[in-house]
């Protein structure tokens, strides 16, 4: 086996290492449909390498060339219909599937004019810059929020279609590309295109596979940090959560408060309608949180019918404003699955974070401030003076 031979031999592999792992994340994920994509963009690879190791054996060489050119574009359009699963655009099957056609009849056609004619180079090189420039619009126009991963892949996407875009000019610039199959291999351009190429490759297919790596334990991570009833962080969220908007809102020195809510009487509520009806409460009151939240704010439900939220931004007197706001609402509100003139009430702490304190030194003033609410009686809101200042916790609601 020839040194050439080899390094596809090797290019073959490669190809089907990421084939397998596309194919894993397809599996282990089997509604990720660009992982799909993907799997078999690398399977087409192999394909095109497979076609390349084969090329020598035949006589007429000009079909199998058309064959491998066309297999490779394939790949990168399946590498496309990938990348707009992921970003959410619509793939444009249609004008990639139409491209495929005309630039592998332009290849063929191309394939009696001389080696060194630019309008045969042209016909090999340019349709993959308009592939890899695709690619580089699908990422661009999605409207999901693009992380730094993201854009990495955008710029060398772009970088990938430029290169692809100026062979001609390398080509030119190192003395041309030889005058038969033989002479390139010598030439130094094809050193430098093929090792473009592979760096090029494999830094696309490595970061796709990262920007897929990264969405699946992002999901992960967010369905293990949500309720499942309530929709809002659990327990373990709303610490990890709170606890990142709390130090964000200390380094941007504006203050931060937190409230938390439970249920009252909630238990008669299970006994005399039902769990599924208490479950209803719950859901309800989740629902009134989120739409109570701004974007910045973090809820959770932190126990049984226990709730919190974080406000950053927000002073003592604000997030008391806030409760208060929240408990005469879901007061007022009547919930399906329960008479129509039954209505529910939660009790409310709230504290403000003092200087140096902590998250859970935090949780505990809140927690003591809701205990003294349910104490005066439930239904109300109950605030506690931050440590340093030493306050009393005092009442605030509408019963005096
Ligand atoms: P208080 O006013 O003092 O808060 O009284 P309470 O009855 O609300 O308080 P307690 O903590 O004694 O009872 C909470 C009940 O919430 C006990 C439990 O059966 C019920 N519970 C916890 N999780 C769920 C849930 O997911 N669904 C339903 N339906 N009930 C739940
Ligand atoms: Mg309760
Ligand atoms: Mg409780």
């Amino acid at each position: 086996m020839g040194s050439a031979d080899f390094i596809l031999m090797i290019n073959l592999l490669v190809a089907g290492l990421l084939a397998a792992a596309f194919m894993a994340i397809a599996v282990y994920d089997t509604g990720r449909v660009s992982a799909r994509w993907l799997a078999f963009s690398y399977l087409l690879g192999m394909a095109y390498f497979a076609i390349e190791f084969s090329i020598p054996a035949f006589a007429d060489a000009r079909l199998p060339v058309v064959a491998a050119f066309a297999v490779f574009l394939g790949a990168t359009i399946a590498f496309n219909g990938g990348l707009a699963h992921k970003y959410g655009v619509r793939p444009p099957w249609s004008p990639m599937l139409c491209f495929l056609v005309v630039a592998s009849v332009a290849v063929y056609l191309v394939q009696d004019l001389p080696r060194h004619s630019l309008t045969r180079m042209m016909a090999y090189q340019l349709p993959y810059a308009v592939m890899q420039f695709a690619a580089l619009g699908i990422v661009l126009t999605s409207r999901q929020r693009l992380a730094r991963l993201d854009h990495l892949l955008a710029l060398v996407l772009g970088a990938s279609a430029v290169q692809f875009a100026s062979k001609p000019l390398i080509a030119g610039a190192l003395g041309g590309w030889g005058a038969n199959p033989q002479a390139y291999v010598q030439t130094s351009y094809a050193l430098v295109s093929q090792s473009l190429g592979t760096v090029f490759g494999l830094a696309l297919a490595l970061l796709a596979l990262a920007v897929l790596v990264r969405d699946v334990l992002d999901e992960a991570t967010s369905k293990s940090e949500t309720d499942a009833l309530s929709r809002l962080f659990n327990r373990g969220g709303f610490e990890r959560h709170a606890d990142l908007a709390m130090r964000d809102a200390v380094r941007r020195g504006v203050p931060v408060a937190l409230v938390i809510a439970d249920l009252d009487y909630f238990k008669r509520i299970n006994d005399s309608y039902g769990h599924a009806s208490g479950d209803r409460v719950i859901e309800t009151f989740a629902g009134f949180l989120r739409e109570a939240a701004a974007e910045h704010h973090v809820a959770g439900r932190i126990g049984g019918e226990e709730f919190a939220i974080i406000l950053p931004g927000t002073n003592l007197a604000a997030a008391r404003l806030f409760a208060e706001g929240a408990r005469n609402a879901f007061g007022a509100l009547p919930i399906e699955g329960l008479p129509a003139d039954h209505r529910c009430s939660a009790s409310f702490g709230v504290a403000e974070l003092a200087t140096d304190e902590g998250f859970a030194d935090l949780l505990r003033r809140a927690d003591a401030a809701l205990y003294e609410a349910k104490n005066a009686g439930r239904d109300c809101v109950r605030v506690s003076g931050a440590l340093r200042r030493r306050q009393a916790p005092t009442v605030f609601n509408g019963k005096g």
